[in-house]
């Protein structure tokens, strides 16, 4: 079906199209009329056939096309009167009214006017034609007719126009509806005003180009918010004052009135607002929201805008203004959290937050100032800072704070000393940022922390990993490094270092027959004397149990050495008096001296060793110097070492394993797996005679693989019979050397997969020594054996290393607090402290805490009271073989649930169960 013959859907289209329908009906039947009635002569019957036929081309373009013009209306009206003269007038004149009709609903008043004119005459022309033919004379019916003719005509126009409006009405209100959903959407004040001059742009096209221009704010503070040409606002930041607007478009602004005014050559309006020349037409509607201002949106224009448009341009206006509104309020909203936000972080924050100028002023500081250094911050502000800072730290601090001002934005952490109102030191760590170009800011900003408990743990551990507890004397690291510097320093110098190794004749049977506080005040005693013997310039070291040794650095022969020796058996013979008796103590001595350069550090103190127990074979209370031939010792260590090599394939080594307790309910958690060599001829020997030889020949590697397979098939086979059973945990011990090997994690993969335990059930126990290397290989290794699913713990802590700071780059689980701290509970205050900070600082960094050496109800209560979760030692239960073990672990399930109080060990019996 041709397109014209379907009807349109919108209704001014409809009324048409039913018009252009009728027309053709019309000229259907004149057709008819033509071929079949007509008597006329042919040519004006062919004539009026091609008349008809322009005349319905004439309404389908019309239909089409809604231009006017008089020519070819006039080639119409001849159509019009060759059809008439060649059917009748009066049928021509319905032709008249519908094609007048059809065209009344398209043109304005002047073109239907001329139209109807042309029509009139033409119809006029033919009756005149007609009665002269006919003979009838132009009657009253036919000015009747005329004047009807031209009413309906008018009518016809006046609804056509109704229509139109009508529909211009619909669309409007479409495109205002469409406005206000896009401004509701909106998420903030630019978005908005790019919709309201989108929308501005869809009601008011048509009626040649527009540039539409929003302008947000305070009438003397307007910012360019939306321009039709976007380029415009973004090269726009300043804002415009209304003040600057011609005063006819100002005026009825502030007095909130939309104006339409002519702005002579668009030179009245600021340029910023980017109205192309030629536009000289300016319509502005005010946004007002409750009687207040809060922008312009303005169209320029070539000629005014029409009345219906201005009126759509308010309603948008209004829109726009409540939807500027609410986002100027919700942004304020959240502005304000999150100042208020701010404001609580920086008020209440446990740091202080501090604003420092270049010049090293404090401008600015939170509350937490009172907190750490006890000073109000109106105290402070206005003060140099560096006034306050350690003199010790001072240098540093100002060279930190010089690289800091010259890279602008950049951050660094500074660590200094800052004096409290009570008079202390705080360590406090800063982590400050360069912000003095920022125009908010205009300073140094620093977040500062206080790190003094964590450095007064750090130097306490530091001062445990190199001193003994009970003398106060260096201890054997310590020792150590002294020796390894000195023989370092040896080239530079031609003096000897000598090494003296003392060992207490008999102390057992003191210890034994006294009780151990009497052997510990021996100790002190005796540590007291011999260090009154020695210069100054002297370490005197206990190297543990009744063992001393001196560090002579400098010395020029060996007789310096064995003076010194005999000046300490002299002053011993004096007898110490401990809880009313006399003990008198004697020595042995074993002297070793080494060029500097020469021997190193291991091979001295392994003579010097040699030495004293020459002294000893030889009768004891005497000194010996070393002298190679003394190689006994030495000798029986080699044997030793060879017999150990044997000891994994003859079956020799055996595994133990020690409870370890949860400590506020008393139930096992797991196990600690411990090395025993059960060797053919001295007996069962405990890791303290064979792990450090095995670690110096490199033979640890097989053990610690050995006691891992061992470990994880023992607990399997524990696990199997009970799965309902809590998963125990099998500790196992890894040797540093064992850490570093490249195929560890496949070893312990192996190991797992070999016995099926699951990962979690296996936590490895490494030493803080592993930190002391190269601490990126730990951190992957470590990763590696997470990443696998076992557990980590630190073993023996606070004895070995002396930052705290890898810490929190290990991924560890657990940290076992050394016994050594353990032992001190409860009576030793220091001891207590450290143990107390060593839980909190695991506690803050979300690990468990094992208390090794428990052997007092006294120690497990300290330990209790102090939030330490788990724990092991003779007090719940000495190492125990495997079947001893697994029999406890039946007695253990049979009987729970026990509380703590009823846990007891069993009565400390000697060697292993
Ligand atoms: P460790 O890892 O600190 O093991 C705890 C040690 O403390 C064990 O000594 C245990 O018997 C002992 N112990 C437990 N509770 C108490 C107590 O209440 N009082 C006292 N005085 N001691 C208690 P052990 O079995 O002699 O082991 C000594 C060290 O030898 C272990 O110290 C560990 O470092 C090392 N070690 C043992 N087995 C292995 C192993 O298979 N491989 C490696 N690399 N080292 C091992
Ligand atoms: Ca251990
Ligand atoms: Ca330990």
């Amino acid at each position: 079906m041709p397109r014209f013959l379907l009807p349109p859907p919108r209704l001014l289209a409809r009324v048409r199209w039913l018009f252009l329908l009728l027309a053709l009906f019309n000229a259907a039947v004149m057709l008819v009329m033509l071929l079949l009635v007509s008597s006329t002569d042919r040519v004006v019957q062919v004539a009026a056939l091609v008349g008809l036929v322009w005349l319905c081309w004439r309404g389908l373009r019309g239909y089409q096309l809604m231009h006017f013009s008089l020519g070819p209306v006039l080639f119409e009206g001849l159509a019009l009167l060759l059809v008439g003269l060649a059917v009748s007038p009066m049928r021509a004149l319905g032709l008249f009214y519908i094609s007048l009709f059809f065209r009344a609903l398209y043109g304005s008043v002047h073109r239907v006017a001329t139209i109807t004119v042309v029509y009139l005459g033409v119809y006029i022309g033919a009756n005149i034609i007609a009665a002269h033919y006919g003979g009838a004379a132009l009657s009253l019916v036919v000015i009747n007719q005329a004047l009807g003719f031209l009413v309906l005509a008018g009518m016809i126009h006046v609804l056509g126009r109704t229509l139109q409006r009508h529909e211009a009405a619909v669309t409007q209100e479409r495109l205002l509806r469409e406005a206000g959903a896009a401004l509701v959407v909106a998420p903030d004040l630019g978005r908005v005003c790019v919709a309201v001059r989108d929308s501005a742009h869809a009601l008011l096209s048509g009626g040649g180009q527009i540039h539409v221009w929003i302008l947000v704010g305070a009438p003397d503070a307007l910012i360019i918010a939306a321009t039709s040409d976007q380029a415009i606002r973004d090269a726009t930041a300043v804002p415009l004052d209304l003040a600057t607007f011609p005063r006819s478009v100002q005026a009825p602004l502030l007095a909130h009135q939309c104006v339409e005014v002519p702005v002579s050559a668009t030179s009245g309006m600021p340029d910023a607002l980017g109205i192309p020349s030629g536009m000289s037409w300016c319509t502005a509607v005010p946004l007002t929201v409750h009687g207040g201002l809060r922008g312009i949106t303005g169209v320029s224009s070539e000629s005014p805008i029409g009345r219906e448009q201005r009126e759509a341009l308010i309603t948008l206006g209004s829109m726009a203004a409540l939807a500027i509104d609410s986002t100027i309020l919700a942004e304020n909203l959240h502005q304000r959290r999150s100042d208020e936000h701010f404001r609580a972080l920086v008020q209440n924050g446990s740091d202080i937050i501090a604003i420092i100028d270049a010049g090293g002023i404090l401008r600015y500081t939170s509350p937490s100032l009172v907190r750490i250094l006890g000073f109000q911050p109106e105290q402070w502000v206005g003060w140099n800072v560096f006034g306050s800072i350690h003199w010790d730290d001072l240098p540093r601090a100002r060279q930190e704070w010089a690289l800091l001002l010259a890279d602008a934005g950049s951050t660094r952490t500074i660590v200094f000393r800052m004096r409290h109102a009570g008079g202390t030191w705080r360590y406090l760590e800063a982590n400050a940022a360069n912000l003095l170009h920022d125009p908010i800011t205009e300073g140094v900003v620093m977040n500062i922390r206080d790190i003094t408990e964590h450095k007064l743990l750090e130097d306490q551990l530091a001062h445990q990993a190199f001193y003994d507890s009970l003398t106060g004397l260096p201890n054997r690291a310590l020792l150590m490094d002294r020796l390894n510097r000195a023989l370092a320093r040896g080239s530079r110098s031609p003096a000897y270092v000598a090494v003296l190794f003392l060992d207490l004749d008999h102390f057992q049977v003191i210890n034994d027959s006294l009780g151990h506080a009497a052997g510990d005040r021996l100790l002190m005693a005796v540590a007291e004397q011999i260090e009154g013997c020695a210069q100054p310039e002297d370490t005197v070291a206990r190297l543990g149990g009744d063992e001393f040794a001196i560090l002579i650095e400098e010395t020029n022969d060996v007789i310096d050495a064995v003076h010194l020796a005999e000046r300490i058996a002299e002053c011993l013979r004096a007898p110490v008096v401990i809880d009313g008796r006399e003990i008198v103590v004697t020595t042995s001595i074993g002297v070793t001296l080494s060029a500097r350069g020469g021997s190193g550090a291991d091979a001295l103190v392994r003579d010097a060793d040699v030495a004293l127990y020459a002294a000893k074979a030889k009768g004891r209370a005497r000194c010996e110097v070393f002298d190679p031939s003394m190689g006994a010792r030495a000798f029986e260590r080699l044997e030793l070492e060879e017999d150990l090599r044997h000891a994994i394939p003859d079956g020799a080594l055996r595994v133990v394993y020690q409870p370890i307790v949860n400590l506020a309910t008393g139930q096992m958690l797991g196990m600690e797996a411990l090395a025993r060599w059960q060797h053919p001829r001295r007996g069962l020997l405990p890791p303290s005679e064979f792990i450090p030889m095995a670690e110096q020949s490199g033979l640890i590697l097989a053990i610690d693989g050995w006691v891992i397979e061992e470990a994880c098939r023992q607990l399997q086979e524990w696990r199997l019979p009970r799965p309902a059973e809590p998963c125990l945990v099998m500790s196992v011990n890894l040797s540093a050397r064992q850490f570093d090997q490249p195929d560890l994690v496949e070893m312990i993969a192996r190991a797992l997969h070999a016995s099926g335990l699951p990962p979690h059930a296996l936590k490895l126990e490494i030493t803080e020594s592993i930190a002391m290397g190269d601490a990126d290989s730990a951190v992957a290794t470590l990763n590696a054996l997470k990443a696998l699913g076992v557990q980590i713990a630190i073993d023996d802590f606070g004895t070995g290393y002396s930052s705290l700071s890898y810490l929190k780059r290990f991924p560890v689980d657990t940290l076992k607090i050394d016994r050594s701290f353990v032992v001190g509970l409860g009576h030793d205050a220091e001891n207590t402290a450290i143990v107390r900070a060593v839980i909190a600082l695991a506690k803050s960094l979300g690990l468990s805490v094992t208390g090794e050496g428990i052997e007092t109800a006294e120690q497990l209560h300290e330990l209790q009271s102090l939030g330490c979760d788990q724990g092991q030692g003779y007090y719940f239960a000495r190492p125990l073989t495997a079947n001893a073990f697994g029999a406890r672990l039946n007695d253990e399930i049979t009987r729970r649930p026990r509380p703590i109080t009823s846990v007891r060990g069993p009565r400390p019996n000697r060697g292993i169960a």
